[in-house]
């Protein structure tokens, strides 16, 4: 028998998984997107694609890369700078981090908008249930009334008034197709992906290579730091950051493994 605490099962329950498992985090991270898929908020396809993510956030040294810590920074800023900041929210980050996206959007005034790949109109209903049970208080995305131009119809809502109207989106795990599409119609745009070569991350104006479990969050610790910053300041945040720098230094990170 080995001292290994053991893994549970089948954790109908996340607090049945030891903390002091070398692999705490990932096994509760396993266990969220599990959960989103029983709940039908997440994808199943949701479950392919934190896979893909895992083995990235493996290489990366599962922790917040300096460069990363700088993007979150600069989206911060850029976020604080905007007329109508938006939060986009898929099946995976409503699964991985709903109080931690309402707290994000709390703290530097931006909208949340539920937007699918996979839209229909149930899981979108349900993602939006629940992240009212995390606290938001208005979530978009159920009007559909706008369109992103350049994609087929199915992929291409969203609300007139939220994504659509807005002059910065965070799109955290957003397929690549679109993110050029959002970037294409001169929005500034936030993505949080864990791979720096995805498409996604290259269309982005502030690409955060890290996992929207820690991203999420630390976006938000630095709005609270930033929050009160004059105009020039957070300018000056935004215009010394260098998407291309960013991804050339987490997929240094990825390569030499330091
Ligand atoms: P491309 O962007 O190259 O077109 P894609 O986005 O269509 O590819 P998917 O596998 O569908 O490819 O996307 C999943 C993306 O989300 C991957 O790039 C993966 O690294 C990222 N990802 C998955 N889980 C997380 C997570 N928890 N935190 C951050 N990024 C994640
Ligand atoms: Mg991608």
């Amino acid at each position: 028998m080995s001292d290994e605490p053991q893994i549970p099962v089948s954790p109908d329950d996340e607090t049945e998984i030891p903390e002091s498992h070398p692999r705490y985090e990932s096994l509760l991270t396993r266990h969220r997107i599990e959960h989103g898929v029983d709940l039908g908020i997440t994808s199943r396809q949701g479950l392919i694609a934190q896979g893909r993510g895992e083995a990235y956030d493996y290489l990366l040294g599962e922790r917040t890369i300096e460069s990363a810590d700088d993007a979150a920074r600069a989206a911060t800023a850029q976020f604080l700078l905007a007329d109508h900041p938006v939060v986009s929210v898929n099946g995976n980050v409503a699964a991985l981090v709903p109080g931690e996206v309402v707290e994000l959007a709390d703290v530097t005034g931006a909208e949340i908008e539920v937007n699918l790949f996979n839209r229909t109109k149930e899981r979108m209903e349900r993602i939006a249930a629940h992240l009212r049970e995390h606290g938001a208080e208005d979530v978009k995305g159920l009007a559909g009334d706008g369109e992103i131009p350049g994609l087929d119809h199915a992929r291409a809502t969203v609300d007139a008034d939220g994504i659509g109207a807005a002059d910065a989106v965070l799109v955290p795990l957003e397929d690549g197709d679109r993110a050029e599409a959002l970037a294409a119609m001169g929005k500034a745009e936030i993505v949080i992906d864990l791979n720096p070569l995805s498409r996604s991350a290259q269309a982005a104006s502030v690409p955060i290579v890290d996992n929207i479990i820690r991203a999420v969050p630390n976006v938000a610790r630095h709005a609270r730091e930033l929050r009160d910053a004059d105009e020039s300041e957070l300018r000056a945040i935004v215009d010394s950051f260098d998407a291309d720098a960013a991804l050339a230094a987490a997929e240094e990170t990825i390569r030499r493994g330091e």
